[in-house]
């Protein structure tokens, strides 16, 4: 069984139909509201033009910010409407409403492949709380459903779930898809061997990620202040770096179960403190300075982190090896992005999950260097958790 996608449905089931797409249109704004980064809009377009260019009468929809149930200006997606013209180089007619009589009405007076996008969705109370009422008034401005917003299918909201029940077809997009596709492959029929590398701020939030991979994976490599813990746990010094002293105990366990398959930085970049970059300087992982903090994995580990990946051939990462955002704290960081890219051109599976993961790739100029690179954090996330998503759920499937 697989998710039924929109390449399932027939011509006729398009041509001239108005189709509701959940997409996610989540971007960031600077403070004039001028979109700063349109990845998500360009990632969408494969799915809005394969719908247009059938004929579909394409009604766009997404949430934007947190407004809190209602209309506030700040969040408007009238900007994101302007974008997506630019970049579709066609006509974007901006609904200033979410749901209602003048909404359904904007979608009806549609022609054969245009488009439209809906005001944002968590201007409704009823979007986060899956409202029915809201979902069936949904429902009302398409003929079918589409989604393709694979960052909110972690959340069971009107929009993403619930319009799915009532609104038939409801089926995947092409991003949606794609992102299911190597997602679901690598935790299924991974080519070995394969690794996971995890990193970030904190263990408590990749915990549920090392359990489920844990079975699954040939080894896992750990890089990011997450590792203290762990160090804290084998009775290290950990000076000053970021410690979650309430997992010091879940690190002991994990690393009694993993034995071999869990692998820790051998060694550091630390410092006195992010800012002072220029007293940055590598040692073995046990001679971390009282007085300094960990803010990068060493030289030594990424050296062995480099090895490891070239000689896997699927490898899933996701959360920085350092402060990324600082050099020299980024080298860790840049070179798995590096090491990844390499291991792709020579045929290995690459996949990069988690928000600041795919920033970091994007600030290397290597995004189009890996297999896949998830647009969503959260949702990937609780994917590799081995978690359903309520808005893949909610989506019809079809014999594999
Ligand atoms: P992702 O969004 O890819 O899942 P996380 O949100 O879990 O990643 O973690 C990213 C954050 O972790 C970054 O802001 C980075 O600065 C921080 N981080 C990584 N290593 C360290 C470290 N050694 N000390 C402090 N912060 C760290
Ligand atoms: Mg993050």
């Amino acid at each position: 069984m697989r998710v039924r996608t929109i390449r399932d449905l027939s011509a006729a089931d398009l041509k001239g139909r108005r189709v509701l797409l959940r997409v996610d249109f989540n971007v960031p704004q600077d403070a004039g509201g001028a979109v700063t980064d349109d990845t998500r809009l360009r990632a969408a377009l494969p799915t809005i033009r394969a719908l247009t260019g059938a004929g579909a009468r394409v009604v766009c929809c997404s949430h934007l910010g947190r407004p809190k149930g209602r209309p506030d200006p700040r969040y408007t997606l009238a900007p994101v409407a302007e974008r997506l013209m630019a970049l579709l180089g066609s006509p974007v007619r901006f609904v200033p409403s979410v749901v209602g009589a003048d909404a359904e009405a904007a979608t009806r007076a549609l022609t054969d492949g245009e488009v439209a996008l809906l005001e944002n969705t968590r201007f409704e109370a009823g979007e986060e709380a899956n409202d029915p009422t809201l979902a069936a008034a949904f429902a009302r401005l398409g003929d079918f459903y589409v989604n393709d917003a694979f960052g909110a299918a972690h959340r069971a909201h009107a929009s993403t779930e619930g319009v799915a029940r009532l609104l038939r077809p409801a089926v995947a997009g092409l991003l949606m898809a794609r992102e299911l596709e190597y997602l679901g492959a690598a935790l299924e029929k991974p080519k070995r061997p394969f690794i996971a590398i995890l990193g970030g701020s904190k263990i408590s939030g990749k915990i549920d990620v090392i359990e489920a991979l844990l079975p699954k994976v040939d080894g896992i490599l750990i890089g990011g202040a997450m590792a203290c813990t762990f160090y804290k746990a084998m009775e290290l010094e950990t000076g000053r770096s970021l410690v979650e002293p309430d997992r010091i105990e879940m690190a002991a366990d994990l690393m009694e179960r993993a034995a071999y398959r869990l692998t820790l930085p051998h060694d550091a970049t630390v410092a006195p403190a992010i800012a002072e970059g220029a007293r940055a300087h590598a040692v073995h992982r046990d001679a971390i300075p009282a007085d300094e903090a960990m803010l990068d994995v060493g030289p030594d580990t990424i050296a062995s982190y480099r090895r490891a990946i070239g000689s896997a051939k699927t490898i899933i990462w996701n959360g920085p090896m350092g402060v990324f955002e600082t050099a020299p704290f980024d080298a860790g960081t840049r070179a798995v992005a590096e090491a990844m890219a390499e291991a792709t051109s020579r045929g290995a599976t690459t996949i990069v999950g988690g928000g600041d993961s795919a920033a970091a790739v994007e600030a290397a100029g290597l995004a189009a260097q890996m297999s896949h690179v998830s647009t969503g954090g959260g949702a990937s996330l609780e994917f590799l958790e081995g978690k359903a998503l309520p808005g893949v759920v909610a989506l019809e499937t079809v014999a594999s």
